[in-house]
């Protein structure tokens, strides 16, 4: 019998852990699956980790990671993978915008053999202005850099052990999830959903926090603005050659004073763009300082649920499911 490990990343969820687990489970029983939900407990500061505790002592099923503190989404997402011992593991939101329903259609992909599976948005749900702007620009780039459509791409997708084993080999400390999924390769299939809306809480991302993601994941995943910078400086060579010529012809001429403009403009331009280029090699280094220091990627200061234990008590909730 399969079993189907779902990861609920959560960060200040304490109104929604619970919430998530009940539907999960009425829902999986319904459908005969045999399942573990595991949440993450991303170093909140309400009273998450005590919900956590809570439905994880009342139900065999359900296993939780404390993190120290916040790490982030992502290192929730490698720690609840490295955690789940089932034979696909399905990523989803705590705060059940990713339908629940959407994973038995997953599952069901899965039996049929496929190992990865997307969930693709069908629509974005309701966001503000100014934050869909700038998540079509993010995308824009991702898609670029990765040469896989991101536009549409979620943190919602279910992953075959194989999968799961690949990821957690990768010893990257800024792995994107989303692009990492799809960069693994393996047999990929895609299942559309709609966002929902969120039922209680609220989004924790500031505009801040997603500058921060946008600005990691894309040097994460390419080394475009690198390459940026030498063809912005052919740029500007030919610009230089240009203006040589036109300030020499204007020195023969005999003004050359007139020119004191243009030495000015050069060295603002120059100087700039040699500040900009320093910058843009000193953040790939300041990555290259953070993988090569090996830091692993989040600390777990506390578990509940036992390992081991979950197979077989997975096993008689199955049985439960059926009676
Ligand atoms: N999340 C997390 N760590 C963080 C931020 C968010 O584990 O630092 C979780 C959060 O609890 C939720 C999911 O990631 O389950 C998506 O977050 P949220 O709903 O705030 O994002 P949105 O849906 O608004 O994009
Ligand atoms: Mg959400």
């Amino acid at each position: 019998m399969a079993l189907l490990s779902i990861v609920l990343p959560a960060y200040n969820e304490e109104m929604m852990v619970e919430r998530a687990g009940e539907r999960l489970e009425e829902l999986l029983k319904r459908e005969k699956i045999d399942f573990e939900l595991i949440f993450v407990d991303d170093g909140s500061r309400d009273a998450t980790w005590f919900k956590i505790q809570d439905i994880a002592k009342k139900h065999h099923f359900i296993r939780g990671v404390h993190f120290s503190r916040n790490f982030g989404k992502e290192a929730a997402i490698f720690a609840g993978l490295a955690e789940a011992v089932g034979d696909c593991c399905v990523v989803m939101d705590c705060d059940l915008q990713h339908p629940p329903e959407t994973v038995i259609e997953m599952y069901r992909r899965w039996e049929e053999g496929y190992e990865v599976v997307e969930g693709v948005k069908h629509s974005r749900g309701k966001e503000s202005l100014g934050h869909k702007a700038s998540a079509g620009l993010f995308y824009k780039i991702m898609t670029k850099a990765t040469g896989i459509d991101m536009s549409r791409a979620s943190d919602f997708k279910l992953l075959d052990r194989r999968a799961v084993e690949a990821l957690l080999d990768m010893p990257e400390r800024n792995a994107f999830f989303r692009a990492l999924s799809s960069w693994v390769g393996f047999r990929t299939t895609a299942v559309t959903f709609d966002v929902q809306p969120r039922e209680a809480g609220e989004s924790k991302w500031s505009t801040w926090s997603l500058i921060k993601y946008a600005v990691t994941n894309i040097a994460a995943f390419s080394s475009a603005p690198l390459q940026m910078v030498t063809v912005a400086g052919a740029f500007m060579f030919v610009f230089a050659v240009i203006m040589a010529v036109e300030s020499l012809a204007r020195y023969f001429a005999g003004h050359a004073l007139e020119g004191f403009t243009t030495v000015i403009l050069l060295l603002l331009i120059i100087g700039s763009l040699v500040m900009m280029s320093l910058g843009i090699i000193g953040y790939y280094i300041s990555k290259i300082y953070e993988e090569v220091k090996g830091r692993p990627r989040y600390i777990i200061s506390r578990t509940v649920g036992e390992k081991n234990r979950t197979l077989q008590a997975a096993d008689s909730c199955y049985n439960e499911g059926r009676n």
